[in-house]
């Protein structure tokens, strides 16, 4: 029993009983364990936590996928090469990420975890604080390069921006502080998304640049397309780093969760 809570219709399974808020939805107490996300299980486990994340990404990844490649495809083409386009590109890159995630994280949550029609009028304002929100990271992880491979306990700081209109510091304070009791699974998970970032980044420019070196080209020939491949496949590569920053935000929401291991 919830004191004070008012005798409602349960969404769920149509009883009518007092609500509980399990942090995305309201349903009546014998509904909150079967309505959780396999995800918000997995506190500090790393299994269950990457096991989780792989849910995810089929949730929503490959909507990413489709937004990244649609935003970003014309610079991977136009701009990587060019000293000067450098600054601009690192910006619209900053803006188009900002864009796909905001759009994204948003389209999950309402449809997909709350089942309820997508609240566009949040988009506009969610983008803008999750670009803040990815250049405060951008600029922490240029600063303190050496402890950025611990930022797992933090990762869930973009979805904050975008999903509970935090702004980048406040978002910073509230990651950390709720990712207490499963950091070291953070840490390890979001190293972990970083494999087939790598992998990605390196086949794809070493497949071009054999492919032209054997076919005779030489120099610029060579590197030039190479690094346009790297910057693709780490761009796809890049998606289980991506959706563990929604994973990571769903797996340490507060609200209603299951008193111990189930
Ligand atoms: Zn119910």
């Amino acid at each position: 029993m919830v004191e004070g809570a008012a005798v409602e219709t349960c969404p769920r399974c149509g009883t009518f009983a007092p609500l509980v808020d399990t942090g995305l939805k309201r349903v009546c107490g014998p509904c909150v364990e079967p309505s959780l996300h396999p995800i918000q299980r997995a506190r500090g486990d790393v299994v269950r936590l990457l096991a989780g994340l792989w849910q995810v990404m089929g949730e929503f990844g490959w909507l990413l996928l489709v937004l990244l490649a649609a935003l970003l495809a014309p610079w991977w083409l136009y701009a990587p090469l060019k000293p000067a386009t450098w600054l601009p590109f690192l910006f619209v890159f900053l803006s188009m990420m900002s864009a796909a995630e905001a759009l994204t994280f948003l389209v999950w949550r309402d449809r997909r975890l709350r089942g309820r029609p997508v609240e566009w009028s949040a988009l506009a304002p969610a983008i803008g604080r999750v670009w803040v929100a990815n250049l405060v990271l951008g600029l922490l992880s240029l600063f303190c390069s050496p402890v950025a491979f611990l930022f797992g306990p933090i990762s869930s700081v973009v979805a904050l921006a975008a999903l509970e209109r935090r702004g980048a510091l406040d978002a910073i304070r509230t990651a950390w502080a709720r990712s207490d009791g499963g950091r070291v699974g953070l840490v390890v998970a979001y190293l972990i998304t970083f494999i087939p970032m790598v992998v990605a980044t390196v086949v794809a420019g070493g497949l071009v640049a054999a492919f032209l070196w054997f076919g005779g080209a030489r120099g610029a020939q060579v590197v030039e397309p190479a690094a346009v491949a790297a910057l693709v496949g780490m761009s796809v590569g890049m998606l289980p780093a991506v959706v563990l920053q929604a994973a990571a935000w769903l797996s340490t929401l507060p609200g209603a969760r299951p008193a111990g291991p189930p």
